[in-house]
């Protein structure tokens, strides 16, 4: 796999409760230029959540056949769905030279490490367990038996933070979401991303390909 795209591609992974997808929403609405990945589910949709904009939402036997095609980048079944990385959108959008953002979990973080090692893994840890429970219980959108199930979950997630390169913890919120863009900035100052994007002036510099591994 070619190390030389100009884009950079990041993983987030975190606990549900851990503040996530707010964190990502806001780096996104600062970094416009980041694609979000959009990815397919079987779970149902939350209220409010939207085909196409949260998830794609489909059956597990449909997902299961697009999961044999080859269709997903990664794939993972967590707390009882499967989730999954359109192949095509992450591979069109690094052709492109565009940053990508994955929001998924540690199954998923390992699979795209395989195939794009230069991948940026970042997880967002709570700044204590009771933390957690209480955003769970917080955000109502969903029963009981599905959150103490997530609760459950959270430390096989949190087991899994060593993983990563990045770890945020979201105590203060501006303080998370300047961490998580300072992360941003760096990757893309990364030799091989400036390389890939200043060709020009690398070569007028002398500074060949050889180099930006
Ligand atoms: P939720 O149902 O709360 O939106 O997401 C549950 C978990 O699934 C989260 O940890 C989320 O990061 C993970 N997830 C969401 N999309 C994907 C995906 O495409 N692949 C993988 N492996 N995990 C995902």
């Amino acid at each position: 796999m070619s190390q030389h795209f100009s884009g950079s591609l990041f993983m987030v992974a975190a606990p549900s409760g851990a503040g996530k997808s707010t964190l990502v929403n806001a780096l996104l609405a600062q970094e416009p230029s980041i694609k979000l990945s959009i990815s397919t589910t079987t779970r149902q949709p939350r209220p409010g959540e939207q085909h196409g904009r949260e998830y794609f939402f489909t059956t597990a036997e449909d997902f299961r056949k697009r999961a044999d095609q080859g269709e997903f980048l990664e794939w993972a079944e967590v707390h009882g769905n499967y989730y999954g990385t359109s192949r095509i959108f992450v591979e069109e959008q690094m052709k492109a030279g565009t940053d990508i953002l994955l929001e998924i979990d540690w199954q998923g973080a390992r699979q795209v490490k395989k195939q794009f090692p230069q991948a940026n893994g970042i997880f967002i840890l709570p700044p204590s367990f009771a933390a957690l429970e209480e955003r769970l219980h917080k955000r109502g959108q969903d029963e009981v038996h599905v959150i103490n199930r997530r609760l459950l979950a959270a430390g096989g997630e949190i087991a899994h933070a060593p993983e990563f390169e990045y770890v945020i913890i979201n105590q203060e919120f501006p303080v998370a979401l300047s961490e998580l863009s300072a992360i941003v900035r760096s990757a893309r100052c990364r030799f091989a991303q400036q390389f890939a994007r200043n060709a020009k002036l690398m070569s007028e510099l002398g500074i060949h390909a050889d180099h930006a591994e």
